[in-house]
């Protein structure tokens, strides 16, 4: 990366979707009073349309306390809207310096990738799934089949895949293994491993998503916003 480049140490922030209703703030160059509403404008803007805000310090050289708590501000309302927050800092050692001697570090759920930011999504709704199978061995029915939900990347899917209990087994016997609805597979690195009745496994190449501890919500809560986003559009004109 051009570090030395002085037009990379302008202050910028650009949004970008990685995944539908994930939106990525990047921050990019020194932020302070200057850039900051700017900033507040691109996160508040960011939480009207997403089910996830990621905001990507990992470029940015450095952070003042108006940016520190335009932060946190983001991270409450999100918080307060049931959307997930994560901060993603790469290696921004003098930024995440700042975090910590603010002592917000804690609360900002931090990862050190993108690709672990997002991968925290298809863990929860595993999650569900494995509530749910939990609850078909505990009611001991004969279920021969039963409804899961889709575990893509896209928080706002409310998709449920009806298939044999015993394939979905099979499919937990891979911790890096999902369970994706057709049209619902993602580019790399996920690869579709099988193609079932109604279902896709991907596999998730080894190296990407290790589990972050730090966005692990009540299943409860990932139910609700299942429910409160039913109403939403996929794809709803937005993303490509
Ligand atoms: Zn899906």
């Amino acid at each position: 990366m051009m570090r030395d480049s002085p037009a990379l140490l302008k202050a910028t922030v650009e949004v970008r979707w990685p995944r539908p209703r994930a939106a990525l703030v990047v921050l990019a160059g020194e932020h302070d009073l200057y850039s900051a509403d700017e900033v507040r404008h691109a996160l508040d803007q960011s939480l009207n349309d997403c089910g996830r805000l990621i905001v990507d310090l990992s470029a940015a050289e450095s952070i003042d306390s108006t940016i520190l708590a335009v932060l946190v501000e983001a991270m409450q309302n999100a918080s307060d809207r049931e959307r997930r927050f994560n901060v993603v800092l790469g290696t921004a050692p003098v930024v995440e310096r700042i975090l910590e001697l603010a002592g917000v570090l804690p609360l900002l759920n931090v990862v050190p990738t993108l690709e672990q930011a997002l991968a925290a999504n298809e863990v929860l709704f595993r999650e569900v799934n494995e509530r749910i199978h939990h609850l078909i061995q505990e009611t001991g029915g004969a279920h021969e089949e039963n409804e899961f939900v889709c575990e893509c990347a896209s928080l706002g899917c409310t998709e449920t895949i009806r298939m044999p209990v015993s394939e979905y087994k099979a499919v937990r016997e891979s911790p890096r293994q999902f369970l994706v609805a057709f049209g619902h597979e993602q580019e790399a690195p996920y690869r579709v491993v099988r193609v079932g009745t109604g279902f896709l496994v991907v596999e998730r190449e080894q190296g990407y998503g290790v589990e972050p501890k730090a966005d692990e919500r009540p299943v409860r809560a990932t139910l609700r916003e299942l429910r409160s986003q039913c109403r939403v559009t996929r794809n709803n004109g937005r993303y490509p």
